[in-house]
Order: C-alpha cells, then structure tokens, then sequence
C-alpha cells in the first residue's frame, strides 16, 4: 500500500527514533483518525491524522528552532578554536544540532536564531533577502541632528556606502542616550562603524529584532525558548 509506516513517520516528525516508536506504537499511545494503532505494519498517508498521546504529530516538522537571548562574552559561532564559550554552550538540553543564523558579535546581546533548518537559515542571512534587524544602541552622547540624518542616507564606511537606515532616539538610560536602529544589510560589526565613523563610540549594542520576531523584555540574557509555530511561519 501507499503511504510509509508509523513508526517512520513519527521518527521523520522529529517524536523519537523509529525503535522507540516502535515501543509508543505497542503501548497504545499512538492513533491514527482517532482510532489506537498497535499493529507495526500499518502505513500512513498524509491526509492521515496521527496523534502521539493526544498530540497531533505532523511529517516532515522536524526541524527545530530556538530564540536565545544572546549574553555579552559568549561567541556566536558554532565552534571557536580558543575554546571561547559559544551559544551553543547555552542551549543546554535542546537534543539536536543547530546552527546560529547570522552572527553577533562576543560584545553584542540580544536576540538570536538558532536551527538546524539550513535552508531557513540560509535565506534568513543571504544579502538579497534583506532581513530587517533591530538594534538599540546605546551612547554616551545625544546624537545630533545631522548624525541621524546621516545613518538614514547611507555612511561610507570602507567597505562601501550603507543603505538607508530607519532610526529613532528611543530616550535615556542613566546617562546615556538609546538609539534604535534598523539595517537590512549584515556586515561585520557594521552598527558599530556607523555610529563610530559619525564620532559615536557605541557603549552597548543589543538587537531586539530579527525579521518579524522580536525579543520580548523577559527572556533575559542567557535565556532561550522554542519558537513557536507562528514564529516560525512569519520567518518562511
Ligand atoms: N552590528 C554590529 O556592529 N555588531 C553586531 O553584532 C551586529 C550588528
């Protein structure tokens, strides 16, 4: 018959390895259109509705996404040869491997994808798509008019002119002036040169932004959670 049987669809969905499905199946965990399947030949197609203890269970969903609150001191790739600490360090029990989209710098926090969907993962980072990333900076000085003016123009920096920036002054924090900052290109440590060639040190750098996910106030740095099914919708 068509179709392919259970206990690889339910390792395919990411539930268990196909032995231990195998064992879910036996135990009577397992229906299929509402109806217990304890038989380890059956077949299923994907107008089928499987559930694992009452929880729908879809094919293919095995891919995994985390959002981790980035901490400052913590490298963002997934190895570093001087045995830094990494952010893979910090998703202690996710039982897969997953890969950070895009990078932060060690002195950066805030808001950071990681998945072992590669082909997300790509797009998400690839310069053509342009993904919109937020940032609030924070500086010792106000910024001048013309400063903003400036980031909302382009910079030339080096490696060539900025796009156009969208930028607000998002008020004070003891004694210190937040800017929030939108760019849609990703150069290496490229918020900190804009604000630096304008003569702008940046004291923190933290994204709050990535696409349309935003990094709610109480995931707090070092933290991370699963991405929930919309999330991960809204980044497709
Ligand atoms: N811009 C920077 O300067 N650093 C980052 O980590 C991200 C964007």
């Amino acid at each position: 018959a068509a179709g392919i049987r259970l206990q690889k669809l339910l390792a395919q969905a990411g539930c268990a390895s196909r032995r231990q499905a195998e064992v879910m199946i036996r135990a009577g965990r397992v229906a299929v259109n509402g109806l217990i399947v304890t038989d380890m030949g059956r077949k299923v197609l994907e107008s089928d509705e499987v559930r694992l203890d009452g929880h729908t269970v879809r094919a293919g969903q095995s891919r995994h996404y985390y959002l981790l609150n980035k901490p400052v001191g913590v490298i963002s790739s997934a190895r570093d040869p001087r045995g830094r600490p990494t952010v893979v360090d910090l998703l202690s029990g996710v039982p897969v491997r997953v890969y950070p989209v895009g990078r932060l710098d060690f002195d950066t926090s805030g808001l950071l994808l990681l998945t072992d969907d590669g082909e997300l993962a790509y797009r998400l980072t690839h310069p053509r798509y342009g993904v919109e990333k937020t940032y609030r900076v924070t500086l010792r000085q106000r910024v001048a008019p013309e400063a903003l003016r400036a980031l909302r123009t382009g910079i030339f920096l080096e490696d060539g002119k900025t796009a156009p920036a969208r930028v607000r002054t998002a008020g004070r924090e003891r004694e210190c002036e937040i800017v929030e900052i939108t760019i849609h290109e990703g150069r290496n440590r490229q918020v900190r040169r804009m604000f630096a060639a304008l003569g702008y040190p940046v004291l923190k750098l933290e994204r709050v932004r990535f696409g349309p996910i935003r990094l709610e106030s109480t995931l707090k740095p070092g933290l991370f959670r699963v991405l929930n099914r919309r999330e991960v919708e809204a980044l497709r």
